[in-house]
């Protein structure tokens, strides 16, 4: 049972055994490769939608080998529609990795496994927690909520200062927990208080372990804090791409391996429509003009990109593709791992070719 009386890491092991999430897939496995590739797909992503990203992946990478065995493009393409393909990347980079460095075995250390490609300090610990029972902090975006809130932290959660504070309180949470203290249930119910109960709209205080001592609750402040983060105006991009048909072929090219949709297959992009022209006079002579159709908004975190589409048929065959382009027939597009708006474009004016 949980008392009053524990301390507050005690109590949130207590409450996670007894109310938090048992069943997610990558539960219930000491497994460091599953439990590796679940937080990496967990990070800035919520469980319900990872659980058949994760199910396929694992289908087709098993094991951290063939995952660092893997061409590139099966793993883009697993991963595709997740986004934040930084993270497909350095996923791939941290098999190979694991692979050639530590024979194919992710190290027990939570230092060693925090300069591994992709893996920040709370995702080596909490790797190192569920994996090897380690006992060591974490603060992933949900704990910061959770912890801004127990110990009424006022600040930006994303300034350094505020992150440095709350690792402290997180360091300090642990110090004085119990040497027995369930490291698993407590690193898990850290990351399920703040996806069940201490919610970013609706922290439901009257279910919460933490409500005898949360300075929030006990201030009334609990819709105040965190403090919202300093917003900054998104800044506007423009990205005009090009739909060239060919003989049933739509031609691709490859992206650059960094910035955004780095290494994924997409559509030839430009800056101006007199660039995209005379793209299609090199790639399509005597083919006329291209065809502006709808424009539309695509959001990342940091921007949003107008995508406007230009259409162009060609007749006869396709020219001979530059190195990093492909000419790809419609019916395969599903197989590459395509951004997802222009996935959702292509699919959108080739429905009666796809699935
Ligand atoms: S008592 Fe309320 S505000 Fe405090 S940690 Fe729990 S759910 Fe969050």
């Amino acid at each position: 049972m949980t008392s009053e009386t524990d301390g507050a890491a005690r109590r949130i092991a207590r409450w996670q055994q007894r109310a938090g999430r048992h069943h997610l897939p990558w539960q219930g496995t000491r497994d460091p490769y599953r439990i590796w590739l679940s937080e990496i797909m967990l990070q800035q992503t919520q469980a319900a939608t990872v659980i058949p990203y994760y199910e396929r992946f694992l289908a087709a990478f098993p094991d951290v080998r063939a995952l660092a065995d893997a061409p590139a493009d099966a793993v883009m393409h697993a991963w595709a529609g997740l986004g934040y393909y930084a993270r497909a990347r350095n996923l791939q980079r941290c098999a190979q990795t694991v692979r050639d460095r530590h024979g194919c075995r992710f190290p027990e250390d939570p230092e060693a496994l925090a300069e591994l490609p992709g893996i920040g300090p709370s995702t080596a610990a909490a790797i190192a927690a569920f994996a090897f029972g380690a006992r060591r902090p974490i603060l992933d975006g949900n704990v910061r909520r959770v912890l801004a809130r127990y110990f009424a932290v006022e600040g930006d959660p994303a300034s350094s200062a505020v992150v440095r504070r709350l690792w402290d309180h997180a360091h300090a949470l642990l110090a004085d927990a119990p040497p027995d203290l369930d490291m698993r249930a407590y690193t898990q119910g850290q990351m399920d208080l703040g996806a069940m109960v201490c919610t970013r709209r609706k922290p439901d205080c009257a279910r919460c372990p933490l409500a005898a001592d949360c300075q929030a609750r006990l201030q009334g402040r609990q819709h105040e804090l965190p403090s919202p983060r300093a917003r900054r105006a998104r800044p506007e991009r423009d990205g005009l791409m090009l739909i060239l048909e060919c003989a049933g072929r739509i031609l691709l090219r490859k992206r650059p391996p960094t910035g955004i949709w780095g290494g994924l297959w997409s559509l030839p992009q430009f800056e101006t429509s007199a660039e995209l022209r005379a793209a299609c006079a090199a790639l399509a002579p005597g083919a006329g003009a291209p065809v502006a159709l709808a424009a539309f908004d695509h959001e990342f975190t940091h921007f949003r990109l107008r995508i406007a589409p230009w259409r162009l048929h060609c007749r006869g065959e396709p020219t001979p593709p530059a190195p990093g382009e492909a000419w790809t027939p419609v019916a395969e597009l599903d197989r590459l791992g395509l951004p997802a708006p222009v996935a959702r474009l292509l699919v959108g004016l080739y429905t009666a070719t796809r699935p």
